[in-house]
């Protein structure tokens, strides 16, 4: 028998276009019909409606996440001979933004519950460095799936070694810690604006958020080409501009987000509540609100959970088959803390997501639902 088509998929940016077709149309005819297509008007707009949004004094636009994290790396004056601590179990981005300005990633294991940074792990390592690697200038912890890292003790760390904390917010647009939004505690903030993110761009797009005016405007010269003005490169940048119709599709879906965050938040309610005996919920942090970028479980009997899934027409992820470490390009180059990332490869290897996004239908969640029951 052949397997059902795929009713349920895991994804599905296109639905979050449809939503609100006829805007984001309108807004890049607008964008088209102006005859200014890079760092223009819609641009300046979408980078005030964000800050606005985040709380934050400032919001810079750039090309993507990645780039977002390398630029908040060089505004700090962050490079070649010094090495930055982040985390194996993220999007590889994380890390190849850190060997993009030429800095040397130390990578801190995750404390298994939340799947994010290891508060204690980090504070020893910041304590007592690996052999052989040059000072440790920033931490990157990553929000990930939707949740605050633990911000309290990682800023507590970080502090007491005077070196700023970037925080990755790429999966946790709009995730509260203690009523704030994350991205507006530390130093800078970078986030994605790939389409499948909670605020997804319909192309590549990423902005930073942060309190510091003058990090701001580094930042923003630094994304093209280090111009102070026009023409001129104070310092060597690079090219990394948000283009005008994604600007202008954001400000249209940034609307949205808050509604959309809300929505996945009651699927994953709804998840919650059809677990079969053997699969745990995810779990939240005290304090926070988890905004659901994914919907996570774990099970050392995944392939087959996955099958069955599959077989009810419903799509999973893997968020993520491999630590970044083992990956066959950072393979037995990379620094570990003492843990040696042993939770992150055990996540890796157990971790699976349900179909999450905002547009999932009630009766594609009942389906996900009753599969789960049968499970
Ligand atoms: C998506 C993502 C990135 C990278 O973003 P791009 O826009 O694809 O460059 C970085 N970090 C995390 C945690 C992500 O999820």
């Amino acid at each position: 028998m052949n397997a059902p088509a795929i009713s349920v998929p895991q994804a599905n940016p296109g639905a979050g276009y449809r939503a609100q077709q006829a805007e984001i149309d309108a807004a890049v005819n607008r964008a088209l019909n102006s005859g200014w297509y890079i760092l223009g008007a819609e641009g300046k707009a979408f980078e005030a409606e964000y800050a606005a949004w985040m709380g934050t004094a400032r919001a810079v636009g750039c090309a993507n996440g990645t780039d977002a994290l390398a630029l908040a790396l060089r505004g700090l004056g962050i490079g070649p001979g010094c090495a930055v601590a982040t985390v194996a179990h993220t999007a590889v981005a994380t890390v190849a933004a850190v060997e993009m300005v030429g800095a040397t990633p130390v990578l801190i294991d995750i404390d298994p519950v939340h799947y994010t940074m290891d508060p204690a792990e980090l504070a020893a390592v910041l304590a007592n460095p690996p052999a052989g690697l040059p000072p440790i200038k920033a931490v990157i912890p990553v929000h990930l799936y939707g949740q605050a890292v633990d911000l309290p003790a990682i800023m507590a760390a970080a502090a007491r070694h005077g070196i700023p904390v970037i925080e990755d917010c790429s999966q946790a647009h709009g995730a509260t810690w203690q009523g704030r939004k994350v991205g507006g505690f530390t130093e800078v903030s970078c986030f994605s604006l790939y389409p499948t993110k909670n605020l997804g761009a319909l192309g590549d797009g990423g902005v930073l958020a942060t309190n510091n005016e003058a990090l701001a405007t580094r930042i923003g010269a630094l994304r093209q080409y280090g111009w102070h003005q026009h023409y001129i490169s104070d310092e060597c940048g690079v090219n990394s501009r948000l283009d005008e119709i994604q600007a202008a599709i954001l400000r249209v879906k940034l609307t949205r987000l808050d509604a959309n965050n809300a929505r996945r938040q009651a699927i994953a309610a709804a998840y919650d509540a059809a677990l079969p005996a053997g699969l745990v919920a995810p779990a939240r942090r005290a304090g926070g609100t988890h905004v659901f970028h994914q919907y996570v479980l774990r099970s050392t009997d995944r392939t087959a959970i996955q099958a069955k899934l599959r077989a009810h027409g419903i799509a999973t992820g893997i968020h993520y088959p491999m630590p970044v470490h083992t990956q066959p390009a950072y393979k037995g180059r990379i620094a570990l803390g003492p843990a040696a990332c042993r939770a992150s490869e055990q996540a890796s290897a157990e971790v699976f997501s349900l179909p999450m996004f905002p547009e999932l239908a009630d009766d594609q969640v009942a389906q996900v639902c009753a599969a789960l029951m049968s499970l």
